[in-house]
């Protein structure tokens, strides 16, 4: 690694040069079946042929333009996106802090133009937003926040899956506009709600009766990772916003804010803006994704092997003391253990397997969504004795 590089990243010792399908290759040939996908951005595996031709053709054709002018893939994107999400309107950026930004500042500009002078906006405890300084002061994690204190003010911190501490603070306090939470958090490691339903429709009660927006952080819970379009659409519940990106572009930078009834109409010219932002790349490339997504099935299929892969886990760890649960929402994998763990990346990695420990104890797999079913099971087969190994 180049000494040029910030030490932001405790990086592990190897380095890829090509990809195909759920597959890595490192400088020195080795092959490594990949359980991350980059950390939930590529669904579609390495190399997919028709995203490699879409963003080809485009790359060749125009890149960038500025949003001073009209992008017609750009266009394309947001018509697709509300489509598939009951939606109204898009605003296209290029990262998940960026998607949470324009989330956090159209809420409270929603607040202001309805004369709350001090908008405040509930988060969860464990959540993860983002390294913006707003995002930052709405992620649940000290040990992130530390040292860039002062954070940003206006984020009312409650525990997840708990209803009745909302109730609380709807109760006493008139400045609140807003709640931002990710349907099933994905760095404080892959919390799922007990009942997703009744949290996320008694949420959705708190706020309409308390003329609030619902803000939905799908940044990685998004785009078929959880079997459905959005990880929203398992229940009856639709926010009134909505952030994508991890997923979007296959690994081309793009975000995404998604709005809908008044909160649709809050961004007025010049309230917001993005030199890059859905820029005829990044858009074609998003655009790609969702249609392949589409016609190959890959919702159902992410569902369905998400199942696979935790029902699996379940009877190969079944009674291995330290094992304390395992959890699933479609391709959003969590193995929990009884204590810390992350040594168990680097021996995956020897074995040929790339995964992710997050919030210290949890295995966590993120698979792309065209993995197949022997795939999977060759990625139960190596993590298995690993595991078992590790808490022996
Ligand atoms: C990764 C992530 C983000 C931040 O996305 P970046 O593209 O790294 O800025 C925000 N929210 C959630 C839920 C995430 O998983």
């Amino acid at each position: 690694m180049s000494e040029h590089l910030m030490n932001t990243y405790a990086r592990q010792p190897v380095t890829f040069t090509k990809g195909e399908g759920a597959w890595l290759w490192d400088t020195e040939g080795k092959r490594y079946l990949d359980a991350l996908a980059g950390v939930a951005v590529n669904g579609l595996g390495h190399a997919h042929p028709r995203l490699v031709a879409a963003i080809s053709e485009q790359a060749s054709r125009l890149i960038h333009v500025s949003n001073i002018y009209g992008i017609a893939e750009q266009g394309k994107l947001a018509d697709k996106l509300c489509a598939i999400s009951g939606m109204d309107n898009v605003f296209v950026c290029n990262s998940g802090c960026e998607a949470n930004e324009a989330a956090i500042k159209l809420a409270r500009l929603y607040g202001h133009n309805k004369g709350v002078e001090n908008p405040e906006i509930i988060v969860m405890e464990r959540a993860f937003h983002g390294r913006t300084l707003a995002t930052l002061s709405a992620t649940g994690n000290r040990k992130a926040q530390a040292g860039f204190e002062p954070l940003v003010s206006g984020f009312i911190r409650v525990p997840f899956d708990d209803l009745e501490a909302v109730r609380q603070v709807a109760q006493r306090n008139k400045n609140v506009v807003a709640i931002l939470l990710e349907p099933i958090q994905g760095e404080g490691g892959i919390n799922v709600p007990r009942d997703a339903a009744a949290y996320l429709s008694g949420l959705r009660e708190i706020c309409d009766a308390n003329g609030w927006l619902l803000m939905l952080d799908e940044v990685q819970s998004g785009v078929a990772r959880t079997g459905t379009w959005f990880a929203f659409q398992h229940t009856d519940v639709v926010p009134d916003v909505m952030t994508l990106a991890k997923g979007l572009g296959s690994g081309v930078p793009v975000g995404a804010c998604l709005a809908r009834g008044a909160a649709a109409e809050v961004f007025t010219y010049g309230k917001h803006g993005s030199t890059f932002g859905g820029n005829p790349l990044a858009s074609t490339a998003a655009l790609a994704t969702l249609e392949i997504i589409e016609s190959d099935g890959l919702l159902a299929h992410a569902e369905q092997l998400g199942n696979y892969i935790r029902e699996a886990l379940a009877t190969s760890l079944q009674g291995v003391a330290g094992v304390s649960v395992i959890r699933n929402a479609g391709l959003m994998i969590g193995v929990e253990l009884d204590r810390p763990c992350s040594g168990l990346v680097k021996q995956a990695l020897e074995a040929g397997l790339l995964i992710n420990v997050t919030a210290d104890k949890v295995v966590r797999l993120l698979p792309p969504l065209i993995m197949s079913e022997s795939e999977a099971q060759q990625l139960v087969d190596t993590l298995t004795p690993l595991i078992k190994k590790f808490l022996a």
